[in-house]
């Protein structure tokens, strides 16, 4: 059975549990073997690249995110912009299709 997920990249979250809860960003990847995904300003780590021994050269910082259980985030409806729930309804040429719990939106 194909694994079915909720979230698409693109789609705008907002997270509901841990240190970000409240943020909301862009999701930006999507790993649904894991259903985890990457959302933009969410499950922040910095790095600092190593640099190659110049004396007095600055260690460069990079900023990345990682990724956090999709379980984690509600979508956020396009439509009416509140955090939603998603339903799936079979759209009448068979394609499945998202739906939005509060507005009945398609998404
Ligand atoms: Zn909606």
């Amino acid at each position: 059975m194909a694994i079915h997920m909720r979230i698409k990249t693109g789609d705008l979250v907002s997270m509901r549990v841990g240190k970000d809860r409240g943020k909301t960003g862009k999701v930006l990847q999507v790993f649904p073997g894991d259903r985890r995904i990457v959302v933009e300003g969410a499950n922040e780590h910095t790095k600092h690249a190593r640099t190659r021994g110049r004396a007095g050269e600055k260690g460069q910082k990079i900023t990345f995110w990682g990724t956090v259980p999709v379980a984690n985030v509600s979508l956020i409806c396009p439509k009416c912009s509140k955090p939603t729930r998603v339903g799936a309804k079979v759209l009448e040429d068979g394609k499945k299709a998202r739906v939005c719990k509060k507005c009945s939106a398609t998404l």
